[in-house]
């Protein structure tokens, strides 16, 4: 293997010592621990299982986390009702909403009941745009993970071509964006995408996002190039044939333990970033 592997866990778990150290900070400044709230509709069990390592993370780091479950049944209304309710608590400084909700709730409806402040999650339409104009906000946690494992391995992304493969509402598209903003040369490639191989091979930085095990191929990878896979499908298996791939690149991530990690201490830190300013606390030092 020629490439080297980047260490999500480990950077990940820089991310959150670095987060423990803020919610220091804003609790002796301010007396309030900040909290995030996390919402689920019914009782799937991935979805059970990931809030609650999303609660354990943040207790992790000295955060409160409440947890709000709501049955099956609940209607677009209610869960709307109750997200505008913790929007309006002061206790709360974040909103995760579970996703996804069940088919018969408006899911685009109770996102955007979540104030712009408070989605740490990055879900909003306020929040893509404060993204994609490059103002401060909250970015789609995976994407703004991706980003900081590129910065934790000194990736540079300036004027590099990029090419992000998959244009979903919360990785590629979002994924395309931060890139954009950090001065990359931006190529998006999705399912009518032609001649995807030979459009990948011109990237310097390479974004998997597909959704469909080992489909990124070896020989599509430029050699020496950075290759982010978010793909996690059944089988702790990825959305690029990582030995092919790793041969010719010059990192790439594992999975598990590359992209995974990041995007939970993405959201923790975002969400102590956003306590911070609805207290009026600089917790940066
Ligand atoms: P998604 O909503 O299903 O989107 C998949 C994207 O891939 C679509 O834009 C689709 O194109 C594109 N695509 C599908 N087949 C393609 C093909 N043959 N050639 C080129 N593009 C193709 O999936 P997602 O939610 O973005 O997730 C993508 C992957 O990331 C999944 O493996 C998921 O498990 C993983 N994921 C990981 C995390 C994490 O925390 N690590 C978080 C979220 C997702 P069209 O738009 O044309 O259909």
């Amino acid at each position: 293997m020629a490439a080297e592997l980047m260490d999500g866990k480990r950077v990940a778990a820089e991310t959150l010592e670095h987060a423990r150290r803020r919610v220091g900070r804003i609790v002796d400044r301010t007396g309030v621990t900040p909290c995030l709230a996390t919402v689920l509709v019914g009782a799937d069990p991935a979805s059970v299982t990931y809030t609650q390592m999303k609660r354990k993370r943040c207790e992790g780091v000295g955060m409160k986390s409440m947890k709000v479950e709501l049955p099956e049944a609940t209607t677009t209304e209610q869960l709307v009702a109750e997200i505008v309710r913790l929007g309006k608590d002061d206790l709360v400084h974040g909103i995760l909403l579970q996703h996804p909700s069940p088919p018969h709730v408006d899911e685009r409806a109770a996102f955007e009941a979540i104030p712009v402040a408070k989605d740490v999650d990055g879900v909003t339409f306020g929040s893509f745009a404060h993204m994609w104009f490059g103002e401060a906000g909250f970015a789609s946690c995976t994407p703004g993970g991706i980003v900081r494992l590129l910065d934790a391995y000194s990736v540079e992304i300036e004027g590099r071509h990029a090419v992000v493969i998959g244009r979903s509402a919360i990785l590629g598209k979002p994924m395309a964006g931060l890139l954009l903003d950090r001065n990359a040369t931006v190529t998006i490639c999705h399912s009518r995408t032609q001649h995807l191989g030979g459009v990948v091979q011109q990237a310097d930085i390479v974004v998997a996002a597909v959704g469909k095990p080992r489909f990124v191929q070896g020989d599509w990878i430029k050699p020496g190039a950075v290759v982010m896979d978010a793909g996690y499908n059944e089988g702790n298996v990825g959305d690029v044939d990582f030995d092919a791939a790793a041969e010719v690149a010059s990192l790439i991530t594992p999975v598990p333990g590359g992209v995974g990690p990041m995007t939970i201490a993405t959201l923790i830190d975002q969400t102590v970033t956003g306590a911070a300013r609805q207290l009026g606390v600089d917790a940066a030092a």
